[in-house]
């Protein structure tokens, strides 16, 4: 058996692994955001990386961005929760072998992720009591325009968006299917990914699209200090930036997960908070029918609809793809910007 840590920084993420002594089966790596399918095949075995065999690979609950394709790679993935690290760096983990040492000796105390719970499993009371604490703060937030869950239900206007991307292989896919029906849609970006891939942001703005900020490491926000989610916020903003020129008018927080500490950010300024009325749920890999008919199911004007492009093993969205546009075409639905939906302008 052997252990693994996974760490993110601003430039990617660094991997350590250790056996069951203790010791480093392999020197330590490092894999910038777009080669995570590739670390995936080299943590399983293949590509010539690790000795083949049981790998149990541990992540803070601040790194919501490889989970998907690890466990959907039949790999044993552990999220380290942050009353098992002390104190944590402000941006960036604890260190890959702290992790991988955490792995190695607490793995029962650890929260085992599968590829059907999601990157948050377990963390459900946490994940409620922080949306029940945020209702005085998103009502201040809404009193200012700046929270919204759907557009108005008296205009035939939806709004189709894609998470955690952008990714190497599947937003050029989903980009393909959008000019084929010539629709638009908005890609909600984690930082991670734009600061690794800016052709992809730019090739997205450049079809018509619009763009979101999804946080720098898909964090759990409940588990972040308002500080923390400053810095995930901005550095986001300043990719967008290097990228594409702007910064986008709307934030989305990873899993819906919201707490007063972190909205208090959103209240002095900056994007405005957009949430979703329609989760396709394509992130379980249900089968492109079913996540075409969950969405045809709930959709009508001022639907916010949620998709994923990146974060995982995305193909079943695009393949559901063209049935959800077709749907949604055949209902005289326009499709429009998250912010055009929501009255806001294009970028700050
Ligand atoms: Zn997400």
């Amino acid at each position: 058996m052997l252990y693994a840590g996974i760490a993110w920084s601003a430039d990617g993420y660094r991997v350590e692994v250790v056996d069951a002594d203790g010791e480093r089966a392999v020197p330590g790596t490092h894999w910038g955001a777009e080669r995570v399918p590739e670390l995936t095949r080299w943590l399983g075995g293949g590509d010539g990386g690790m000795p083949r065999g049981r790998c149990a690979v541990a992540l803070e609950s601040t790194n919501g961005l490889v989970d998907g394709l690890l466990t959907a790679a039949g790999l044993e993935v552990y999220r380290v929760d942050p009353w098992l690290l002390g104190e944590r760096p402000d941006f960036g983990s604890v260190p890959a072998l702290a992790l991988a040492e955490l792995v190695r000796t607490r793995r029962a105390t650890l929260s085992p992720l599968t590829a059907e719970g999601g990157g948050q499993s377990g963390r459900d009371e946490d994940y409620h009591d922080g949306i029940r604490r945020s209702a005085p703060v998103e009502a201040e937030l809404t009193e200012a325009g700046r929270w919204f869950r759907h557009g108005p239900r008296d205009r035939p206007e939806i709004a189709l968006t894609f998470d955690d991307g952008p990714d190497p292989v599947y937003t050029r896919q989903v980009l393909a299917l959008l000019a084929r029906y010539g629709v638009r849609a908005t890609f909600f970006c984690v930082g991670l990914h734009v600061n690794a891939l800016p052709d992809e942001v730019r090739r997205i703005v450049d079809a018509g699209h619009s763009l979101g900020n999804h946080t720098w490491s898909h964090p759990f926000l409940p588990d972040l200090t308002a500080r923390q989610f400053r810095l995930q916020l901005d550095r986001t903003g300043e990719a967008f930036e290097r990228a594409v020129g702007r910064v986008p008018a709307v934030f989305r927080p990873p899993y819906g997960a919201r707490t007063p500490e972190t909205l208090t950010e959103l209240l002095a300024g900056g994007p405005a908070l957009a949430l979703w009325d329609v989760d396709s749920w394509d992130w379980a890999r249900p089968g492109p029918e079913k996540i075409a008919r969950t969405v045809l199911d709930h959709a009508g004007p001022g639907s916010l609809i949620l998709m994923h492009d990146g974060g995982g093993d995305r193909h079943q969205s695009v393949l559901a793809l063209p049935a959800v546009i077709e749907g949604l075409l055949e209902r005289n639905l326009s499709f429009v910007s998250a912010e055009a939906l929501a009255g806001l302008p294009k970028a700050l």
